[in-house]
């Protein structure tokens, strides 16, 4: 039923990727005299490995899944755009998105002139699947869900996805930035039976490491040989990937990071329940959570005078008077909860 090379732009199919230094020998040697790099200045000096070879292999044993099965990016945003680079042809084909999401798939859509389809989600975030359904047509190269949902902080039903993915043709990305946070609900078992699944995560919420920029996409091997073609040769640095080895033979910070993060999760929740502002607390499966107060917008700006800075949600579909709080520390979100008490 799913055909990829039916559904990669004619010129992308076509395209010969540039071909580096690093591509054309990547032996061992003593002397490299290939890439024009300075001698001096070690290890600086040295381009990065184009395929981030070492990095692959240890994400690949934490994520249990082949390193042929994995594309590194600078941050989630890399995958994102190159979705829509190697599949939809501006000006012609089209993707259909939930709403309300995250930001980037309109503003990639935007930039690269396809056409986003925003599907409204029910009143309690989850898909209204015959909406999406008829969303799609013959031009719908790919179909954006995000679990757990930004920003309404809940997983999506996974049957949902499931059944998208088994009758929609072409590539169904599943947006897992925050899935860290609810391990267990993850895609990733199913990403070998379906061709056209695509899974986004990222190494920037319970990782800890939005500053170094690194963002992981799953998927067969035949897709992220598109992914390959057409990312840039050296999109991951020699820092980033330095940093995330490091981080990943020294995993005991994220599990604490996670635990603490959960517990003041829920310590906020039964705090905020307690407030008579607050007209409703969405269920979250992530690191913020996504309410709702009488005047949001006035309790926003007050915040912010301040210094406490939230996300005011009050103009996003289904997201009216709703303010997203990210969970910080004990201590941060003590001072949040007292600058709300006295409103
Ligand atoms: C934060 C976030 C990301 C992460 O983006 P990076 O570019 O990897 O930092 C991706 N998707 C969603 C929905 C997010 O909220």
């Amino acid at each position: 039923m799913f055909n990829l090379k039916e559904k990669i732009r004619p010129n992308i199919l076509a395209l010969k990727p540039y071909s580096s230094a690093r591509d054309e020998f990547s032996g061992s040697a003593s002397i490299f005299l290939d890439a024009n790099e300075n001698p001096f200045n070690a290890p600086y000096n040295r381009y990065p490995d184009p395929y981030q070879s070492v990095l692959k292999a240890k994400i690949a044993e934490l994520k249990n899944v082949p390193v042929e099965n994995i594309f590194l990016g600078n941050g989630s945003d890399e995958p994102i755009d190159l979705l829509y680079r190697i599949f939809c042809e501006p000006g012609v084909d089209n993707v259909v998105s939930m709403s309300p999401s995250y930001g980037m798939y309109g503003v990639c859509a935007d930039i690269n002139n396809i056409e986003l389809r925003n599907v409204l989600l029910t009143s309690d975030f989850q898909l209204d699947m015959k909406a999406m359904l008829e969303a799609i047509d013959e031009r719908t190269k790919l179909v954006w869900l995000c679990s757990p949902n930004n920003p309404s902080g809940n997983l999506l039903k996974k049957a949902d996805i499931i059944q998208l993915v088994e009758s929609f043709e072409g590539i169904v990305a599943v947006d897992e930035a925050y899935i860290d946070f609810c391990a267990e609900a993850t895609l990733m078992p199913e990403l070998e039976k379906y061709p056209n699944l695509v899974i986004l995560q990222t190494f920037s919420k319970a990782w800890g490491m939005a500053g170094i920029r690194l963002g992981m996409a799953f998927a067969s091997t035949e897709i992220l040989g598109f992914f390959n073609k057409v990312k840039y040769p050296y999109n991951l640095n020699i820092l980033t990937q330095k940093k995330a080895l490091e981080l990943l033979d020294n995993r005991e910070g994220y599990a604490e990071w996670k635990k603490e993060i959960l517990s003041e999760r829920s310590r906020m929740i039964s705090e905020l329940e307690h407030m008579e502002k607050v007209l409703v607390i969405h269920p979250t499966d992530a690191n913020f959570v996504l309410i709702r107060m009488e005047g949001a917008n006035k309790i926003y700006q007050t915040l912010v005078e301040n210094g406490v800075i939230i996300r005011d949600r009050s103009k996003v579909v289904l997201c009216d008077n709703c303010l997203r709080i990210t969970i910080g520390t004990k201590a941060e979100n003590d001072v949040l909860l007292s600058e709300l008490k006295k409103m």
